[in-house]
């Protein structure tokens, strides 16, 4: 058996290194830049490959499913954990949006998995070098250049101190000055609920949660978020969660290790104040 990972997070290669113990087969890696599904399954034949995986981001959620049908083989997706389970191959992945965790298996224990890196340690060192897949073009498309934007703060799905602002941060602006603001007092990482996001307070690639991006911080700080099950399966995993709210109801103050019953507008600027 013979892996190809696309290492867009190191995480993926921990994963790897599991599956390899499990399955006794091997893996070869390829490095993330101008990846396409063509290129993946391309270099997966050139490599004998017969099973591919990636981290769950938005790039390997499009890439892994596309490759997964022009490969006719079983999707896994959002995978938590590796295992051996009678000699076969079994991963565990969330459904309900984390509330609960099922094993599963592909036919055959080969197919396409998506990883949560959140759920998996950095690497050993003993990781293979990157590969570059080959360039493929889509039919009917031209690629003029690829520019990665500039983050000026740690990524989000990395970050081991996470802040993000709800609906109350009100504006961009005042979004970047309280979130921003703290964050960077932290040195950590931006992220928003959805309903900031679909208020176009902040970029789409901060959402967290069920259809945004997953994280496990040492330390997320809930600023004006209500706590919906849709936000917390984004980040209930959190080693120590802090809970801004005016709400001493608001339901995230049931999963928080710490809350203060206060209004962000007032209580962000005193605290980045002090820090
Ligand atoms: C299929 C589906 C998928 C979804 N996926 C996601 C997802 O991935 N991520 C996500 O976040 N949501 C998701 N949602 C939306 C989710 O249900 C909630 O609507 C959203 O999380 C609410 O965001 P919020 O907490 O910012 O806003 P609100 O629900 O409006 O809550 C704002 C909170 O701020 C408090 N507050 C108000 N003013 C202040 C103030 N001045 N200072 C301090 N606190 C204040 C209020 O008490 C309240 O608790 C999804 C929904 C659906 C249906």
């Amino acid at each position: 058996m013979r892996l190809l990972v696309l290492a867009e997070t190191p995480q993926v290669i921990s994963f790897a290194q599991q599956w390899a113990a499990v399955t006794g087969g091997s893996f070869v890696v390829a490095a993330p830049e101008g990846a396409t599904a063509d290129g993946l399954v391309a270099l997966m034949k050139s490599e004998g490959c017969d099973s591919l995986a990636g981290a769950s981001t938005s790039l390997g959620r499009d890439l892994l499913a596309r490759a997964a049908g022009l490969l006719n083989l079983s999707m896994i997706s959002d995978v938590l954990s590796v295992e051996s389970r009678d000699g076969r191959l079994t991963l565990t992945r969330p459904m309900y949006a984390g509330n609960v965790l099922a094993r599963v298996r592909t036919l055959g224990d080969v197919g396409v998995y998506s990883v949560r890196s959140a759920a998996f340690a950095l690497p050993e060192p003993s990781a293979p070098e990157p590969i570059q897949i080959p360039t493929h073009t889509t039919p009917g498309c031209e690629v003029l250049s690829l520019d990665a934007p500039k983050q000026k703060r740690p990524e989000l799905a990395q970050a081991r101190v996470v802040v993000s602002g709800g609906r109350p941060t009100r504006d961009a602006a005042t979004f970047e000055k309280l979130i921003g603001g703290l964050a960077d007092a932290l040195g950590g990482a931006t992220g928003a609920t959805r309903a900031a996001v679909d208020a176009e307070i902040a970029p789409n690639e901060l959402q967290v949660g069920q259809t945004g991006k997953v994280v496990a911080p040492d330390l997320y700080i809930a600023a004006g978020v209500s706590g919906s099950i849709q936000h917390l399966a984004g980040m209930k995993d959190s080693k120590v969660i802090v809970a801004i709210n005016t709400d001493p109801d608001a339901p995230i103050f049931e999963i928080a290790d710490y809350g203060l019953v206060a209004d962000i507008h007032q209580a962000i600027p005193e605290l980045i104040g002090k820090l």
